[in-house]
């Protein structure tokens, strides 16, 4: 098993994890699908901030802000009552479509310009 399945088979636990650190503090009233969507790009944009103006990042700062990004993620998979590995692997199946290994290995043209 790799390490990216192995990270998938312990969401269960951080769901529930994330759930009940939601719940204690009654915070799911603010967990609309747009707020949890408007949060995931303002993590990612700290996630960016770790990087901006050179590249001496500090690695617990990019971890924290990873974690954040993942965190509403999964929250907004959770408010849609749907599978992160299931839409994970859906969309890689249209993305190796959009992709195939003849045309695309070793470019990073966009699938329009292949
Ligand atoms: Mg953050």
């Amino acid at each position: 098993m790799s390490f990216g399945y192995a990270i998938i088979n312990n969401m269960e636990r951080v769901q529930n994890e994330i759930e009940k650190f939601n719940k204690e503090r009654d915070w799911d009233q603010f967990h609309s699908p747009e707020n949890l969507a408007k949060s995931i790009a303002i993590e990612a944009g700290e996630l960016l901030e770790c990087f901006q103006w050179n590249n001496n990042y500090n690695k617990e700062n990019v971890c924290d802000e990873l974690a954040d990004v993942f965190s509403y993620c999964f929250q907004l998979a959770n408010k849609l009552k749907v599978n992160p590995e299931e839409i994970i692997l859906n969309k890689l199946e249209k993305t190796r479509k959009k992709y195939p290994v003849e045309k695309a290995k070793g470019t990073s043209k966009k699938y329009t310009e292949l």
